[in-house]
């Protein structure tokens, strides 16, 4: 399917709304029936009608079709945030005694669900360096029903062969799940490489204006009305109807974008490499990425995560660098139109600042919509504040 069809017209009925360009928000919890043979068909199938807004609602519904045509997935939905579409994907697949394998350092509310959250019933999670194959055929036990992975990682980008995970999954009868965040459907498509369930935070580049928290899971009919009709709906985390009006009105712009981020990354990038006060920088697309023929071979692109090695002797020389920015701010997330930092060190108390770790050096930094030269300057003159 045209991207462009699937982002300006696929699943917009505007004749059955005025012939409105942007599609309404229906803005109801409930909807009435005219008899009661209607209203027992919907209680008998609620995946298939509109009776309740924690279900199914029609403005949803055009960005559910739109979003799982981006996935090239048969079927997704859609939640009020990206935790909430991890948990219903890995809750829906693990029962009391299984085990996941997971890749190491999975976003950190996946990593809280692994360790605090599933013990409680049973449920085991085994940690692999996810570059290697053979680190997944080791790991996997009998009673493993879940490989969770997430490529490239936000912050060291480590990447999964997907091909090969899948094909060693689907052997042993094992669901497959990605966080897909990092990419989007634009520049990554699980799916095509056999994966099961491919979910991303839309809070990131779908939404793309840092105002909507939300996320996707896409999959097979089969395990999307699985799912719906048990976590979807007990857990009530689906997303509102203005939310995903909001959700659509980012898909609009979603291609350009990301096409003019993963440019001005690029520069950014350069412009970082050669700078005197920074020893590496990270980024999936560069040619000294340790991954980078995988990543050039599975990923359409790499948009505006990176992170750099900042030489410093002192935790204060990072802390004056990060406020000494006048433009780029310093905050989670990512996605937005604006570039962001966060420096490792502020989830490091001062007195365990170790200059000789490299990883408390690390600066991830988001580059946003801004022109390259306004971002360049600024870390330049904050660059030329933090001394040595
Ligand atoms: C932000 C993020 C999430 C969680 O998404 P929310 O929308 O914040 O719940 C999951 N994975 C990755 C990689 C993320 O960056």
């Amino acid at each position: 399917m045209d991207i462009s069809y699937i982002i300006n017209e696929l699943a917009e009925d505007r004749e059955n709304y005025y012939n409105a360009v942007s599609p309404p928000i229906m803005q109801s919890s409930n909807f009435a029936f005219g008899t009661v043979d209607e209203m027992r068909n919907a209680f008998a199938d609620e995946y298939a009608t509109y009776l309740y807004s924690r279900g199914l609602n029609p403005t949803v519904d055009i960005l559910r079709k739109k979003l799982a045509a981006l996935d090239n997935a048969e079927d997704c939905l859609v939640f009020n945030s990206g935790a909430a579409a991890i948990f219903a994907a890995v809750l829906a697949n693990v029962k009391a005694g299984d085990h996941i394998v997971s890749v190491n350092k999975p976003y950190t509310w996946a990593q809280k669900m692994f360790n605090n959250i599933l013990p409680r019933f049973g449920v085991t999670t085994t940690y692999i360096d996810g570059r290697d194959i053979e680190n997944f055929e080791r790991a996997i036990l009998p009673h493993t029903s879940v490989i969770y992975l997430e490529s490239p990682n936000s912050w060291d980008y480590a990447l999964q062969d997907l091909t090969a995970v899948a094909e060693l999954a689907k052997v042993e009868g094992i669901v497959t799940i990605i966080d897909n965040s990092y990419c989007t459907p634009i520049y990554q498509k699980p799916i095509d490489f056999g994966i099961d369930l491919v979910l991303q935070s839309a809070t990131k580049y779908i939404s793309g204006h840092s105002d909507t928290v939300a996320g996707v899971l896409s999959g097979s009919k089969i395990m999307m009305e699985r799912i719906f009709n048990s976590e979807y709906m007990t857990i009530g985390s689906g997303i509102s109807p203005f939310n995903a009006w909001l959700l659509i009105r980012g898909l609009r712009t979603l291609p350009m974008r990301l096409k003019h981020i993963s440019e001005s990354t690029i520069q950014v990038v350069k412009y970082l490499k050669q700078h005197p006060k920074v020893e590496a920088v990270i980024f999936p697309f560069d040619e000294s990425f340790s991954q980078y023929e995988l990543a050039k071979k599975q990923m359409q692109g790499a948009c505006g995560l990176l992170t750099f090695i900042i030489k410093a002797g002192t935790v204060q020389e990072i802390e004056k660098f990060c406020e000494s920015l006048q433009h780029i701010l310093m905050a989670v997330s990512w996605g937005g139109h604006e570039s962001l930092i966060i420096p490792k060190c502020s989830g490091i108390k001062r007195e365990h600042f170790n200059a000789l770790n490299k990883e408390h050096r690390m600066m991830r930094l988001y580059v946003g919509l801004e022109e390259v030269d306004y971002l360049v300057k600024d870390m330049e003159q904050a660059f030329e504040k933090m001394g040595s």
